[in-house]
């Protein structure tokens, strides 16, 4: 019997929504998922305290391996549930370590496609970066962004943004009990850990904030993924409002957007800023709360030849983060297809950076990493609304 492509993407869509994964479940959401699965209340607080260590401390993905749950309890659980990741639509490797994922999330009810979101990891000698997405496209249209060209398709849910970490373990043997995946092409062992995530990667975080602020949650829980709120990064492209609460409520670092600093330009590149224009966003960096030489600002400024990169610009730069604890990111633009504008050359970024640098400010070049497989920043955009998987396969984005 022949089954039709269509049809068989429908069974395949009900036996996804059929077992629901618990992989990147807040607290509350694995206690309702217990009490689902027949668990007494008297219980929930100490089962659902198991299931987040073997989840989140070690990885696992199969109920068989936690040890100290009933055999019966384990049974009922892989009944019910799975502890799947989301599913890897491609995997690429940059010729710099840089890795990036296009991952396909379940589908709701409503929606007509699965959605697409991409996560990116950067190893460096001192560190590793993983860079996670928070929205399916986003709402705004900053001029030199190539998520900005996707429209909004939905924010992500907790679980979803939790699970891009969960992933990332995985792909690079990240767990501290993990045995070496079957992967020739993992990193070697001093590039693997996980040590920062930015949420960097595609949409505004604070347009998403009760599920970024829960995710985070769950990220920084000690007993489980145990990642320093210190070393997490929320980066916005302004939306002041919101900022005074992320820096109550979640206590992460904080990285601003300006790329300009002017609103006549600003408006162009950040359209936001029309609504929330460059002195109203620096009071409220000013007043972030935890804010010290110790717990600085980083300000993000893309370098765009011609449009924002003059020794000018520079100077303004300095003085408009005057009194702030701040450090500055200069980002090298990262180019995509059909954009109209060009990264500046390298000799005026480092002019740039020479004034930067002269008035008290480190090493602020961001080098660009995984260039080659479109997941540098800015250069995210899920394949969602572009390229079906038959084109994609011939794009030039999928390199390696
Ligand atoms: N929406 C949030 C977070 C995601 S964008 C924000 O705008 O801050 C992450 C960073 O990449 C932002 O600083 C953004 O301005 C920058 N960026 C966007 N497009 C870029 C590009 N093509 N080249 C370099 N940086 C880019
Ligand atoms: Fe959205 Fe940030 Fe891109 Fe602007 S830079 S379009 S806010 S993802």
């Amino acid at each position: 019997m022949t089954i039709a492509p269509e049809a068989a993407q429908n069974t395949l869509d009900k036996m996804q929504t059929a077992k629901p994964s618990l992989a990147g479940m807040t607290r509350d959401g694995l206690k309702a998922a217990l009490a689902a699965a027949g668990v007494p209340e008297k219980q929930l607080r100490m089962r659902a305290g198991q299931l987040w260590g073997w989840m989140y401390a070690h990885g696992f993905t199969n109920f068989d391996q936690m040890s100290d749950v009933s055999k019966e309890l384990r049974r009922t659980l892989a009944d019910l549930y799975t502890l799947d990741r989301p599913e890897i639509v491609s995997e690429q490797i940059s010729i710099d370590g840089t890795r990036k994922w296009l991952l396909r999330l379940p589908k709701r009810g409503h929606e007509a496609r699965a959605p697409e979101v991409e996560t990116v990891y950067i190893p460096e000698s001192d560190r590793g970066t993983l860079c996670i997405s928070s929205q399916v496209g986003c709402t705004l249209t900053c001029s030199f962004c190539h998520t900005g060209t996707q429209k909004l398709v939905r924010n992500l849910e907790a679980q979803e943004i939790v699970a891009q970490i969960m992933l990332a373990r995985d792909r690079i043997g990240d767990w501290p009990s993990s045995e070496t995946p079957a992967d020739s092409r993992l990193l070697p062992n001093a590039e693997r850990k996980i040590t920062n995530v930015v949420l960097m990667g595609m949409g505004e975080p604070l347009y998403n904030f009760d599920n970024v602020k829960a995710a985070m949650e769950v990220a920084s829980d000690d007993a489980g993924l145990s990642l320093s709120k210190r070393r997490i990064t929320l980066s916005t492209s302004g939306v002041v409002p919101e900022i005074p609460r992320w820096g109550d409520e979640s206590g992460t670092m904080l990285a601003i957007s300006l790329h300009a600093t002017n609103d006549a330009l600003r408006d162009e590149l950040v359209p936001l800023n029309k609504k929330y224009p460059i002195a109203e966003l620096l009071d409220a960096c000013r007043n972030y709360p935890g804010l010290s030489n110790a717990k600085r600002i980083t300000f993000e400024y893309v370098m765009l030849k011609g449009v924002n990169d003059s020794l000018a610009d520079a100077r303004a730069l300095v003085r408009l983060l005057a009194g702030i604890p701040a450090k500055i990111n200069l980002i090298p633009f990262n180019p995509w297809p059909n954009t109209k504008y060009e990264c500046s050359d390298w000799q005026t970024i480092e002019r740039f950076a020479d004034v930067v640098n002269r008035a008290g400010y480190a090493s602020p070049v961001r080098t660009p990493r995984g260039r080659d497989i479109l997941a540098a920043c800015g250069q995210l955009r899920s394949e969602s609304v572009r390229l079906r998987a038959s084109e994609r396969t011939s794009a030039p984005d999928t390199a390696t």
